[in-house]
């Protein structure tokens, strides 16, 4: 199974390449993920958590359908933020509330190559745009007050060190 790589591997800080085709071995990565990301119980997962840096995530959002995002592009977000505790599988055991916006309108390719849509807001809007911002090499703990921030990376750090 694919490892899921952890905060620190500068991997992670990286921004991901379009696909140029999605063929069979986009479709391999995309099953492999979804092995990855229910073995760590996750609802959600971008290809570069895997070490792959190509512009494709996963969802598996409780009481919805598993979703597969390829070159997405966020083309609109509400005025109205909220926050929401968030965690990630490449920061294990860190969570705290970010703040973004409540709903969001993507639009990506699916895994057989045709493009589509969403407006999505709630527990689905909020994993989209996370997992969006790692394509860019963007993690939840760089959306919140760096002081805060800081302090739960110090607790994180003691805690992996432990
Ligand atoms: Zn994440």
């Amino acid at each position: 199974m694919l490892s899921i790589i952890k905060l620190g591997d500068p991997t992670l800080r990286k921004h991901s390449v379009v696909v140029p085709d999605i063929n069979g071995d986009v479709r391999t990565l995309i099953s492999e993920m979804f092995e990855a990301m229910n073995a760590g119980k996750g609802v959600g997962l971008a290809a570069v958590q895997v070490g792959e840096l190509f512009r494709v995530f996963i969802t598996r959002v409780p009481g919805d359908s598993p979703r597969i995002f390829i070159n997405p592009d966020i083309l609109e977000t509400s005025i109205e933020e909220e926050p929401f505790e968030e965690g990630c599988l490449s920061i294990p055991g860190l969570y705290t509330d970010v703040v973004r916006s409540s709903s969001v309108r993507i639009q990506a390719w699916n895994a057989k190559g045709r493009p589509f849509s969403l407006t999505a807001d709630g527990y689905l809007g909020r994993v989209i745009q996370h997992e969006f911002d790692h394509l860019n090499g963007i993690l939840f703990i760089d959306r919140i007050d760096p002081t805060k921030k800081q302090r739960l990376l110090s607790g994180y750090e003691a805690k992996v060190e432990a």
